[in-house]
């Protein structure tokens, strides 16, 4: 028997090495399904101080949308 957890949006119970367990500001937080994590991560995102979190939002979009171009680059070539 493995250890359980306990999601922290729902309170279901999950095996270790099935649900996501992330620590966050030296936090652990445990979240039985993707939708479950999603759902408390979108609520931090929506609470946030949209001056503190913008930059954080918009260096990460920034990262992404380098990784698409540089994808449609790649497949512009292939063609
Ligand atoms: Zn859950």
């Amino acid at each position: 028997m493995g250890n359980y957890f306990e999601c922290n949006t729902c309170g279901r119970p999950f095996k270790e090495g099935q649900g996501i367990i992330l620590t966050v500001a030296g936090i652990k937080l445990f979240f039985h399904s993707k939708a479950c994590a999603f759902k408390f991560f979108k609520e931090i995102m929506e609470n946030a101080d949209s001056e503190y979190l913008g930059k954080d939002v918009k260096e990460v979009y920034d990262k992404y949308q380098k990784i698409i171009e540089l994808k449609k680059k790649k497949a512009e070539k292939k063609i």
